[in-house]
């Protein structure tokens, strides 16, 4: 359990999501990103160190980042 940054209160929990930066040949995709969730006030957010960190992965990619060949679909709205 931690402390939430938002509400002060015990309670807020780490989840671990995939997210996505950038698009097109630039994407990025960073999965096991700690996300720290409040049930009380309903914030999800991210750690200055989780922010950092991933400035520091986004900087290295191309030596620390697996090629992998994943569907991808754009999100359309049908008519
Ligand atoms: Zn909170």
């Amino acid at each position: 359990m931690m402390i939430c940054d938002y509400c002060g209160k015990k309670g807020a929990k780490l989840r671990h999501i995939t997210r996505s930066y950038g698009k097109g040949a630039g994407l990025l995709v960073i999965e096991n990103v700690p996300v720290v969730s409040c049930p009380d006030c309903g914030q999800s957010y991210l750690t200055a160190e989780t922010l950092h960190e991933i400035e520091r992965i986004k900087r290295h990619r191309r030596s620390i980042a697996t090629q992998r060949t994943v569907p991808v679909v754009k999100f359309a709205l049908a008519g």
